[in-house]
């Protein structure tokens, strides 16, 4: 396991800080209500890592992910043809209002963030997705306050895992990337990302799912202090 000497612990928003798989399935589940079976959930699930990997490529724009998806879920659903208004209404009106109800962080968040802050290293946020959306999901769960700076790959307009992203963080901090600590739960996305732009990082598992050969895994935050040595200490 690392023991990194860090000047700035950079996290992740998504699946570290808050938990956005059960704001999304809770969302599903209220939208689709009796026609929530299990099989639906999964195509919701299978359509958004698909698209959201494809948004990440460049290949689809942020608008254009959110229709993808209902396409591909709406026949499962029995659905039709929709025109791209008719998917972003139903996507504004049905969805996304069920998904900011079910905002919530995880409850090791605001206790390690705390802890951190008074070890004295820097805190930052770095994560994909829009600045409005990010934001307003920090300010609903109570971090915004507390996690430092925060980088979206909206307002950067470059994402994870593009090297970029992450240097962009560490030159407008004034860190070097080499004392900067990434946190995320995506290994591809997050921690080869970073490792890639010459940061250090460790993968955030929490339902032990990590690859049998990433050394740096943490399964809670909870074990980010342990590990993080703040330099000049
Ligand atoms: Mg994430």
């Amino acid at each position: 396991m690392i023991e990194p000497r860090a000047d700035l612990v950079l996290l992740d928003l998504d699946g570290v800080l808050m938990d956005h798989r059960a704001a999304a399935r809770a969302a599903v589940v209220a939208w689709l209500g009796p026609r929530a079976t299990s099989e639906a959930v999964a195509a919701w699930f299978a359509a958004q890592d698909r698209r959201l990997a494809q948004w990440r490529a460049g290949a689809l724009t942020w608008a254009e992910q959110r229709r993808a998806r209902l396409r591909d879920v709406l026949p499962v659903l029995g659905g039709g043809e929709r025109t791209d208004e008719e998917l972003d209404l139903l996507f504004e009106t049905e969805y996304l209002p069920a998904y900011e109800r079910a905002w919530a962080a995880f409850p090791d968040a605001r206790p390690a963030v705390d802890e951190l802050r008074r070890s004295g290293v820097a805190l930052a946020v770095l994560t994909n997705g829009s600045e409005q959306q990010q934001r307003a999901k920090l300010r609903a769960t109570g971090l915004l306050d507390r996690v430092g700076p925060v980088f979206t790959a909206e307002a950067l307009g470059v994402r994870k895992p593009d090297p970029r992203a992450f240097l962009t963080v560490c030159e407008r901090l004034s860190v070097d990337p080499r004392r900067t600590l990434y946190v995320g739960d995506e290994h591809e996305v997050d921690v080869l990302g970073a490792r890639g732009a010459g940061l250090q990082a460790v993968l955030l598992d929490r339902d032990g799912t990590a690859p049998q050969q990433e050394a740096a895994v943490i399964r809670g935050l909870a074990e980010l202090r342990a590990l993080v040595v703040p330099s000049g200490r």
